[in-house]
């Protein structure tokens, strides 16, 4: 189902024609060029949409930093990642990210010594901030409602090893993936209202995220895990 046109799923407001923008509901920026071909756009407002771009490129860093290894991410972070923090106008952001930098000692498991590393301290809020904006984007993507402004959304970092918890396949059905799999998502929607929904928000195979539209979908999970440890 196509949104309602000329609404902008960021603030419900109308949005005029010269005040049109399309946004991407997963940043562009997270996808390397050849990955780009089924990213999810929705009408917003230019201005709405350009008060994220700052955390859009700390969400990117932040993301393929902590995604190490993973062939997209890496890409990225050798590519444009790591120009965006060289260039001479982002002198401002390079202070900001090397604050945020701390030194660490790093060993091995099994306890050898590999010498020091920088381990970003993320601002939580700003993550925070991108995935409850996509989570909102789902919401309108999937089912062409636009979510009240102030309707509560929130998220948090979820350990991947949730994955194999026996509860897991009860909500996360019918996986779809963005990109070749930069960005994985599976929704589990309310019965009762479907503005109340869980997301689940995979990025480059490694960073697990949990997104709440509403406030009812976090007891009826509650309720069905309770369920299962009960039979188990
Ligand atoms: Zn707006």
């Amino acid at each position: 189902m196509e949104p309602q046109p000329k609404v902008c799923y960021l603030c419900a407001e109308p949005v005029a024609a010269g005040e049109l923008d399309d946004e991407h509901v997963f940043p562009e920026n997270l996808f390397n060029p050849g990955d780009r071909a089924d990213l999810i756009k929705l009408p917003a407002h230019r201005a709405c949409n350009a008060s994220y771009s700052k955390d859009d490129e700390y969400f990117r860093l932040c993301m393929t930093t902590a995604a190490g290894d993973e062939p997209k991410a890496k890409t990225l972070w050798n590519g444009p990642v790591l120009r965006g923090v060289h260039r001479p106008q982002s002198a401002k952001y390079k202070a900001y990210i090397h604050r945020s930098l701390r030194e660490v000692e790093v060993s091995t498991e099994a306890g050898i010594h590999l010498g020091k590393a920088h381990v970003m301290d993320q601002d939580a809020a700003r993550i925070q901030r991108v995935v409850q904006r996509m989570a909102r984007g789902l919401h309108t993507h999937l089912t062409g409602d636009i979510l009240p402004r102030d309707w509560p959304v929130s998220c948090d970092l979820l350990d991947p090893r949730t994955r194999t918890d026996p509860g897991w396949s009860l909500f996360c059905t019918g996986v779809r993936t963005i990109g070749n799999g930069t960005v994985c998502f599976a929704v589990k929607r309310l019965d009762e209202d479907p503005r109340d929904a869980l997301y689940w928000i995979v990025f480059y195979d490694s960073i697990d995220f949990w997104a709440f539209t509403g406030t009812k979908i976090q007891g009826a999970i509650d309720a069905a895990l309770a369920k299962i440890q009960e039979r188990a």
